[in-house]
Order: structure tokens, then C-alpha cells, then sequence
């Protein structure tokens, strides 16, 4: 990104950008190259001009929540990694009927809007304890667990394009599919999620949100760095189940393996790169292609260049 750029980029933003940060001090795989530029917008105003300036250059953009379900190649991005970190506020509406309506902002995490759940005793979004993202990561990965979907207790979601329009969708009007989202708008941001959840009683659900964490706990190799599962599960059968099957735990290439601990979890055990998750997921993929004619989908989203 030449100086003009970057120049006008810290004008806008006011300070705070990262420019050529490695990615891998973000992404909880702790794999990536460098990003041109990685800019925290605050609120809403700032990230329309922030995206207006993006389109009227072509610079390429990506939004990111909390690097949980990303691959950062070793080359990086070239242009502008969106965190949206700091928009982040989370808070139970007013609905005079019945006060079961929470809204949170992109860049809050998921663990925040459970914990107020707990707080206020609402029911609903337990399932999502432990799932380390934000609410948009959520919601364009259509996260779940334990047989819920962020989908379930959508009410509506603010997304703003790319030319710096915000706009409202009731639930139904957006497409869920299994681990996906199709965004409205090409390039378009997440702003805020609504979820209607149920009164229940503030022990019950926190009892139920730690029990959940204890489980995932015993399952997950959390001890490691990685990006949750790699693949989506095929026509309902676990992945990891399919990969233990086929002789795969354990495999390693470079600091990349696959979890002993569980069969869909590639795991950093030292100086991974991209390029040794990807080679592993290659690997995988073609074993059980070969040995069980069955094609894995990846669930993790990669992104960048390659070195
Ligand atoms: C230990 C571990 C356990 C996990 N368990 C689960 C699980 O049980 N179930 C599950 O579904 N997932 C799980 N995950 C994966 C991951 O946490 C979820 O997919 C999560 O919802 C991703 O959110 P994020 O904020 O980290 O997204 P990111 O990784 O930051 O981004 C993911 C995608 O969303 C896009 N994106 C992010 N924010 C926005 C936005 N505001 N607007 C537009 N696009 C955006 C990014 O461009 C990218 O394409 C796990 C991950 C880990 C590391």
C-alpha cells in the first residue's frame, strides 16, 4: 500500500492502525503473514468513511471478530484487515412486552452475550458457550453446537455494504445454511445481531452454560492453539470420527498435527505456517477421499497470499 494511502488511512482512523502486522500475533491458530494495514474502527461513523474510502481506491478489505475460524496464509493480505474488536457493546432492549430481546454489537464476543444471558436468566444461547468468537464471526459462520445454530435465536442483524449504508433484516429474511451465512450484500460488514431468548432462572442457565464449558473442556484440545474444527461434518456424521477412522490422529506436518485428542482439531504444536495446516488438510482430504469416497468441506476460512 503506498505512503498516500497510508497516510490517509491514519487520518481517518486517528491513530491506532497496525501497518504490516503479522497476522499470526491474531489469528488463535497463530499462523499468518503480514496484512498491509490492520485498523480498529470505534463506532459506526468511523468505519462507513473507512469503507467509502476502501471502495473509492479498490483496496481489498476483510472484516474479522475474533480470528478463531481463520487461516491466514504466509504471504498475508494485501490491504485492510477490519478488526472489530472495539464495537463491541452488548445490552438487553427494552421490549416492553416482555424483555427477552438482547443486541449486541460485530465485535463483542460471544462468551459476553452469554454471560449477560445468565445475568438477566435468559435461555437460548447456552449452546454457544465456549465458542471463543464474536457475534459477527458467529453469525457468518452460523455457528453451533450441541445441536443449536446461531440462526435459532436470531431475531434480526444490521449489516452495513460497502459503501457505508446500514441496513436492518428480520431473521427471515437471511439464509442460513450449515456453518454459513450468505450475506445480503457482497463485501458488506455485520454491525449488530438481535436474539429473542426465553425467561428462564438466572442458577439454571449459568448451571447449564458451565456444564457445557465442561464438556467441551474434556473433548477439545484447548491446551493447544487452533482454529476449532477444520472440517464440516458430512451429511451429519462427525468429521472427527472419519479422520480417527482413517489412521489420521496424530499425523504431523511441520508444527502441524492432528489432535489426538480429537479427530477434526489440527492443532499448532510449535512454529506451524499456513502452509502446514494447509498440506495437512490436503492430506486428509485426499486420504479419506481415497479410502471412504467421501469429500470433506472445511468449515475454517482461509484468506491471504501465498509466500
Ligand atoms: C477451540 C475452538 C472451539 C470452537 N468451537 C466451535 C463450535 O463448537 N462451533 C462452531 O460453530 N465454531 C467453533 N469454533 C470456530 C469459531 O470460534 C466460530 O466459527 C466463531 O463463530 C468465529 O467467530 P470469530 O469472531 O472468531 O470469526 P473470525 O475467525 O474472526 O472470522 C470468521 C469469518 O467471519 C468473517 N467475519 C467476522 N466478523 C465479521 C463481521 N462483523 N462482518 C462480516 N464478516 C465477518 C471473517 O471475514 C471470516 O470470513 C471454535 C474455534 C476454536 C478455536
Amino acid at each position: 500500500m503506498n505512503e498516500t494511502y497510508r497516510q490517509e488511512l491514519e487520518r481517518l482512523m486517528g491513530g491506532g492502525i497496525l501497518f504490516d502486522e503479522p497476522l499470526s500475533r491474531h489469528t488463535s491458530i497463530g499462523v499468518g503473514g503480514c496484512a498491509d494495514a490492520l485498523v480498529f474502527p470505534g463506532n459506526r461513523e468511523q468505519l462507513r468513511d473507512l469503507l467509502s474510502f476502501l471502495r473509492r481506491h479498490e483496496i481489498p478489505y476483510v472484516p474479522v471478530g475474533n480470528w478463531t475460524n481463520l487461516i491466514v496464509r504466509d504471504g498475508g493480505f494485501r490491504g485492510v484487515v477490519i478488526g472489530l474488536k472495539n464495537m463491541n457493546d452488548c445490552r438487553l432492549l427494552q421490549d416492553p412486552a416482555s424483555n427477552l430481546l438482547l443486541q449486541a454489537e460485530a465485535g463483542a464476543s460471544l462468551s459476553d452475550l452469554i454471560n449477560l444471558s445468565a445475568t438477566e436468566g435468559l435461555t437460548g444461547l447456552e449452546f454457544c458457550a465456549g465458542i471463543p468468537g464474536s457475534v459477527g464471526g458467529a453469525v457468518i459462520m452460523n455457528a453451533g453446537a450441541y445441536g443449536r445454530e446461531i440462526k435459532d435465536a436470531l431475531e434480526e442483524l444490521t449489516i452495513m455494504d460497502a459503501r457505508g449504508m446500514a441496513r436492518t433484516w428480520l431473521r427471515g429474511q437471511l439464509q442460513f445454511e450449515y456453518r454459513h451465512f450468505v450475506l445480503p450484500e457482497k463485501d458488506a460488514v455485520i454491525l449488530d445481531a438481535t436474539f429473542r431468548l426465553s425467561r428462564s432462572k438466572k442458577g439454571i442457565v449459568a448451571e447449564k452454560i458451565s456444564e457445557i464449558r465442561r464438556m467441551r473442556k474434556e473433548k477439545h484440545p484447548l491446551e493447544y492453539r487452533s482454529a476449532g474444527s477444520v472440517f464440516k461434518n458430512p451429511q451429519g456424521q462427525p468429521a472427527g470420527k472419519i479422520i480417527d477412522e482413517s489412521g489420521l490422529k496424530g499425523l504431523q506436518i511441520g508444527g502441524a498435527k492432528v489432535s489426538e485428542k480429537h479427530g477434526n482439531f489440527i492443532v499448532n504444536v510449535g512454529e506451524a505456517k499456513a502452509s502446514d495446516i494447509l498440506d495437512l488438510i490436503r492430506t486428509i482430504q485426499d486420504k479419506v477421499l481415497r479410502e471412504k469416497g467421501i469429500h470433506l468441506e472445511t468449515e475454517v476460512i482461509t484468506i491471504g497470499e501465498n509466500s
